[in-house]
């Protein structure tokens, strides 16, 4: 039965004016299950006001009060987070054990964000001049947007709204219209935690809801996740709007595998890197740099290895799902077909799996390219699917160039025994988050989450400490109470006594 999937605001759901409305599918079987509603600019106005409305009580909220609730969220999330982890994999067809660690890896960040207090601590100093004492604080912006990407519907979303709550914020997320369920679920979970109210709503929708985030005045910052145009554009025009933006876009990550490094170890990492939730991962591995001699044994274990991946519906015994909609699976192929006829050798061939599912679902098999070069499309775009790319090359020099080369800098590895080389990569590589034997190495809540280059717009990274700073706004105060004493009139600059 085809579900209706709406916006939220005041905690209950809210139909909206707009008769607009998207299809979403269950991957796997290619069914439509739902349809989201796409906001009109009146729609998007009136969840804002909601967050507006909000605000003033919330930012007077005590941190005793907030943080409680911040409690009461993460014991509900953690009690039932099978429950949501079954509503992603529906609607983005990653396996269920990834959505759940999609889920907790979210947690991570909520629990982060249980400590509130203590990071909102702000310095004091004491007799600055004479009997002048001098003291920071920091503030909420207000209500603020978050815009986020398809691939990861809980975790992302939850990289900034436990900070932005916490900190005294109110918060309007814009979900991907592909897998919109997962926002209301937490929606829901926010109120029975006993979040007042217009704190935390959801706006459903496309373009009109993005851009009238983008430009309505009442909205004080813009978190957005996902693919580089859209991030740029996101960048752009929010800020042009006088909002704060942190802007996170696309990636192509590679991994570089010295001669000295343990091949079944790196062959391993590939294929988890370069497979896992179907390859959409912002993180996943899409360029395997083999340095020097060891380049036909690795591939041939990487191949072995991708053998043996099931693919299949998510709800079953799968390594492996579909990819989200079949214009998107399509788009992938286009990619292999392309780099076949540009000369690259495949190796594994995911174009004619036979996936266990439905035959409508959106399937697409683990794909393995070989003698890949740099000016192919294969390579110098995007992809966003399970294809993982060989590039052969004689050094680390020669690695690391094509590594620094590449426009984005989301994420990259290293696979060596050789500290002292792992050392030079973390140090010269123009990437933001290093793995050194980790394929995926995505920071902890309580460390930021961001890359460099095309994969960021901004300064300030997810999570962690900046994601604290990109909440609030400092204040330092100056402040005499016990020499009332002011000298009288004086018109010279204040000085330090
Ligand atoms: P996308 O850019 O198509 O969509 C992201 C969001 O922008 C969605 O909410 C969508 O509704 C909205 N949007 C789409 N087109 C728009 C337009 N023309 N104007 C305004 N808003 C628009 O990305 P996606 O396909 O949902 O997600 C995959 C992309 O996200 C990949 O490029 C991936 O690398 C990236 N991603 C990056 C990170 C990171 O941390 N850097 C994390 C996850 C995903």
């Amino acid at each position: 039965m085809s579900k209706t999937i709406t916006h939220w605001l005041d905690n209950k759901a809210f139909a909206g004016n707009s008769s607009t409305t998207a299809p979403v599918t269950n991957p796997a079987t290619g069914e439509v299950t739902g349809q989201v509603a796409l906001a009109s600019v009146e729609d998007a106005r009136t969840v804002i006001d909601a967050a507006v409305k909000a605000f003033p009580a919330w930012r007077d909220t005590s941190l005793a009060k907030r943080t409680a609730i911040l409690f009461n969220f993460r014991e509900l999330l953690n009690a039932r987070k099978k429950e949501l982890a079954e509503i992603i994999t529906s609607e983005h067809g990653k396996v269920l054990s990834d959505a759940l660690g999609e889920v907790t890896r979210g947690q991570e960040v909520v629990e982060f964000a249980c400590g509130i207090p203590h990071l909102l601590k702000g310095g004091f100093t004491e007799n600055a001049s004479t009997k002048v004492d001098v003291y920071s604080i920091r503030q909420p912006l207000g209500p603020v947007g978050v815009i986020s990407p398809f691939n990861f519907p809980a975790m992302v979303p939850m990289w900034f709204f436990p900070i932005a709550i916490a900190t005294g914020n109110t918060v309007v997320l814009k979900p991907s219209e592909k897998d919109p369920s997962a926002s209301l679920w937490l929606a829901q979970l926010w109120a029975e935690a006993g979040l007042p109210p217009g704190v935390f709503n959801v706006l459903q929708g496309d373009k009109t809801a993005v851009d009238e985030l983008l430009t309505n005045k009442a909205i004080k910052s813009v978190s957005f996740v996902g693919s580089t145009p859209i991030a740029e554009y996101v960048y752009r025009t929010g800020t042009a709007n006088g909002k704060r933006v942190q802007a996170l876009g696309g990636a192509k990550n590679h991994a570089v595998i010295l001669p000295d490094a343990d091949l079944d170890l790196a062959a391993d990492a590939m294929v988890n890197a370069g497979f896992g939730s179907a390859g959409e991962r912002c993180m996943a591995i899409s360029a395997c740099v083999a340095v020097g001699p060891i380049a036909d044994d690795l591939v041939a274990k990487i191949a072995e290895r991708a053998r043996t991946i099931k693919t299949g519906d998510g709800t079953k015994d799968a390594d492996m799902g579909p990819l989200v909609t079949k214009a998107h699976r399509d788009k992938v192929a286009s990619y292999i077909d392309a780099g076949e006829a540009d000369g690259a050798k495949i190796v594994v061939d995911g174009r004619n799996v036979q996936a266990e599912g439905a035959s409508d679902g959106f399937w697409l098999g683990p794909t393995l390219i070989d003698h890949v070069k740099p000016e192919m499309s294969i390579y110098t775009d995007e992809i966003f699917g399970p294809v993982l790319s060989v590039l052969r090359v004689e050094s680390y020099d020669e690695a690391l160039e094509l590594v620094n080369s590449n426009p984005y800098g989301n994420g990259t590895a290293i696979f060596t025994n050789d500290g002292g080389a792992a050392r030079r990569f973390q140090n010269e590589v123009e990437v933001g988050m290093v793995g050194i034997n980790v394929p995926i190495p995505v920071p902890m809540a309580y460390y930021s989450f961001g890359g460099w280059k095309a994969s960021l717009f901004g300064d300030t990274h997810a999570h962690g400490t900046e994601g604290v700073h990109f909440f609030t706004r400092g204040k330092a105060v100056t402040s005499r109470w016990l020499d009332p004493s002011h000298g009288g009139i004086e018109l010279g600059f204040p000085q330090n006594k």
